[in-house]
């Protein structure tokens, strides 16, 4: 593989550069803005995801017809890339580009299609997944919340929990159990549930850093229509695993950040002070920062593997894992990294007198989180353990 940009990869980013600085928003928060619940910064999160759409740059590989561009990965990456430098946002439907889209295209209908998917990219439907339970995170195959096929509906019964921006959306793509009597992994089906539908109760959870960013959901007697079955009925499970690589996908592609979260440390560190020299001029720091760099480098090279996977048109495959596992506990390592270089003024909230630039203290406490979402972090070393290096199942 030739690691070099071609010159037409090197003009197109320079076209994305100049439109991203030329109508990038006054700025908003690096991290994870759109799902606080601050009504005014998902307003103004939700803009910026128009001005994306209407300009072409939302969704870059969705195909056209669903008003994507049907761009390359490639361009898709190089997109993230500038987004990253300049710390901007995707949009306000993450889930729904990288995860709900991507699902709908594989095993929707071409009705599915049709209706579903441009509201999605345009960020007017908001979308999100249904998929944990209090009794299956990590063994998502123990589902229990059912669904029962009555007429024309379904029957919906249960509940979700840390269902992230479940507090906004328009749409849920659901998982429920359709055959109690079947095998775990083959009673299972996924649904496409209107979150205004009678029965449906959402509460949102607070969190470490006080935002409520996801929710617990419950279904009483939730009826669904049958068209909206999303797969063959009794083979959600194959659905899932599809939309969880998605995920892993995104978050390791395309929301990961390490590089970025690099760049800001290196210059913290030639900005802090430490025993009254720069910090970057003590030996640990720069041991530390170019320990980092090979890590950010390792990372971007795997992350070319799934590159090359998504242009020979396969589906993310285990590789997603890897990125997934490394770029979260990497970025986390990162940011607890500003306790060497701040001591305890990394531990000020943004909003306290004499706190450092950068909301250091949110980033340490959320860190955590992402090693979470998306399956922690010991299922993804499991994932890499049996399916890539072939080991015996732990
Ligand atoms: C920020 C955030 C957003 C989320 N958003 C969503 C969402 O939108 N939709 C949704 O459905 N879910 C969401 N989740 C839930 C997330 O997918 C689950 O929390 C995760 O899969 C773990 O499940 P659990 O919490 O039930 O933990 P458990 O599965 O109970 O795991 C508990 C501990 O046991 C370990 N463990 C479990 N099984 C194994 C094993 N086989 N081998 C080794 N160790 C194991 C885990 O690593 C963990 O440390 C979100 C979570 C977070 C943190």
């Amino acid at each position: 593989m030739d690691f070099n940009w071609t010159p037409e990869q090197e003009a197109y980013r320079m076209e994305v550069r100049k439109w991203l600085e030329a109508n990038q928003p006054p700025p908003l928060a690096q991290i994870d803005e759109e799902n606080s619940g601050d009504d005014a910064a998902w307003a103004r999160l939700k803009a910026w995801h128009k001005k994306l759409y209407d300009a072409g740059w939302a969704g870059l590989t969705w195909p056209k017809e669903y008003g994507g561009r049907g761009a390359t990965f490639i361009e898709q990456v190089i997109f993230q890339q500038e987004l990253g430098r300049l710390g901007l946002p995707m949009g306000c439907n993450v889930l729904g580009v990288i995860m709900n889209g991507p699902a709908l295209m594989q095993w929707g209908t071409e009705e599915q299609k049709k209706r579903y998917l441009q509201p999605i990219l345009a960020g007017d439907e908001i979308w999100c997944e249904g998929m944990s339970e209090p009794g299956a995170g990590s063994d998502l195959a123990s589902i229990q919340c059912r669904a029962e096929l009555k007429g024309d509906y379904f029957v919906v019964n249960g509940q979700k929990v840390w269902t992230t921006i479940a507090h906004r959306s328009h749409f849920c793509q659901l998982f429920v159990r359709t055959d109690p009597d079947a095998p775990k992994h083959k009673g299972m089906s996924a649904l496409i549930v209107d979150m205004k539908s009678p029965g449906v109760t959402v509460r949102p959870l607070k969190q470490i850093t006080g935002d409520s960013e996801f929710n617990e959901i419950f279904f009483e007697d939730v009826k669904v229509p049958k068209e909206n079955l999303l797969g063959p009925l009794n083979q959600g499970w194959q659905v899932l695993v599809a939309t969880l690589m998605h995920e892993r996908f995104g978050i390791g592609e395309t929301i990961g950040g390490t590089e970025q979260t690099l760049h800001a440390l290196v210059e913290l560190a030639r900005r802090t002070r430490i025993n009254g020299a720069p910090a970057i001029e003590e030996d640990d720091i720069r041991q530390q920062l170019a320990q980092f760099a090979i890590e950010v480098a390792a990372k971007k090279y795997n992350g070319l593997r799934s590159l090359s996977r998504r242009l020979k048109g396969l589906m993310p495959g285990s590789e997603a894992s890897i990125s997934k596992l490394v770029s979260t506990d990497l970025g986390q390592r990162m940011v607890k990294f500003t306790t060497r270089l701040l001591g305890e003024y990394a531990m000020l909230e943004s909003h306290t007198p004499f706190a450092p630039r950068g909301d250091w203290m949110k980033r340490i406490l959320q860190s955590e989180s992402m090693t979470i979402a998306g399956g922690t972090s010991m299922v993804q070393r499991n994932m890499i353990g049996e399916r890539i290096l072939g080991l015996p199942k732990g």
